[in-house]
């Protein structure tokens, strides 16, 4: 790409241009070793003007109405002034290659509009690599003036860990129960949400929805309070609908102002940014490792090693360390 056309780049993401903002996420996206080193100047340039916005993760099973959610609450958020990104976090990539957010066109209206901006997820080969570039593809789009971001996640618990470790608040989406169960929702889900919305609750669900308001009250009484004055609330909605938005938009807007009130907002901005620092080390780290031209011999038979179970694996790791440092320092 070159200097001058990062430098260009630059200037068109910081006036907000959406297609420029869309070659940023690209370029950051990239394995490409001259890409890395572009996006590394192009997220130097750009991270002082990052971090004013508000990040939501959004998490729910696939058919929950996500999409339809983010439509209606998008339009909404658009509508009292904000501007809205839209970033996914999708483990199925990861792990199949394929994608269970990605292959239907979604949130159409939405995405026509010049205030959103919506990103699907890349098909990364690991979940922690997708992870790893939707977090700095927040930073570019809040650059770009983007002050409402929504990061997607349909999952079976780490990549709700991953989303929440991103973002300012966490919101749960669930639909109306039939059973008795809790939707197979893991606690630890439940543990991570700031907010619990049970969707559909229109028509005939309404009735199943106040029941499942109820049972997750309940449950939510036997964790532990993780934001001191805050009540993790149990709200129903209807996307499809569009009743319950603004309920839900001043539900999000309360626990901000709380957390700012209390100074905690910041704190775990800063707390995020220390937790990154560490996990893009050691992939960092790990990569260079797997990538070392000098080790390629080495790595399958230490493998073999360890799975016929003729070398401990501590021993294995400790191979692989000494090995590796001592082709970097050459
Ligand atoms: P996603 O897979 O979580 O993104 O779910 P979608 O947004 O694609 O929705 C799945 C299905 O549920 C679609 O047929 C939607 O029309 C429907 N749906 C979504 N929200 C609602 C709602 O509030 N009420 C009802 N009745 N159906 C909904």
């Amino acid at each position: 790409m070159g200097v001058e056309s990062v430098q260009a780049l630059v200037l068109q993401v910081e006036a907000g241009e959406r297609r420029a903002l869309a070659q940023a996420v690209t370029l950051i996206e990239s394995t490409r070793t001259d890409h890395r080193k572009e996006a590394d100047v192009l997220l130097s340039e750009l991270s002082a003007k990052a971090g004013k916005s508000v990040r939501l993760g959004i998490s729910g099973a696939p058919g929950v109405g996500k999409s339809t959610f983010i439509e209606s609450f998008g339009n909404y958020a658009v509508q009292q002034g904000r501007k809205l990104a839209v970033l996914s976090v999708d483990p199925s990539s990861a792990l199949s290659g394929g994608s269970i957010m990605g292959d239907k066109t979604r949130m159409e209206t939405l995405s026509r509009n010049p205030n959103v901006f919506i990103r699907p997820s890349p098909a990364g080969k690991t979940l922690g690599g997708v992870a790893r570039r939707t977090r700095e593809a927040i930073l570019l789009c809040e650059a770009a003036g983007f002050d409402l971001i929504l990061v997607e996640t349909v999952g079976v618990g780490q990549s709700e860990v991953q989303v929440a470790s991103m973002t300012d608040m966490f919101v749960l989406l669930l639909m109306p129960n039939g059973g008795d169960d809790l939707q197979g929702i893991k606690r630890g889900i439940m543990e991570l949400a700031d907010l619990i919305l049970i969707n559909k609750a229109d028509g005939d669900l309404q009735a199943a929805a106040k029941r499942t308001v109820a049972e997750y009250q309940h449950a939510l009484h036997l964790l532990q309070q993780r934001t001191p004055g805050w009540s993790v609330p149990v709200e129903t909605c209807s996307a499809l609908e569009g009743l319950g938005i603004e309920n839900v938009w001043g539900k999000i807007t309360a626990f901000c102002e709380l957390r700012q009130a209390q100074g905690s907002f910041d704190i775990q901005r800063t707390q995020q940014l220390r937790e990154w620092l560490w996990s893009e080390t050691s992939e960092s780290l790990l990569d260079a490792l797997r990538s070392e031209p000098n080790l390629k011999d080495l790595l399958p038979i230490v493998e073999q090693e360890v799975m016929q179970t003729r070398m401990p694996v501590s021993v294995a790791v400790r191979k692989l360390i000494a090995a590796f440092l001592q082709t970097s320092n050459k």
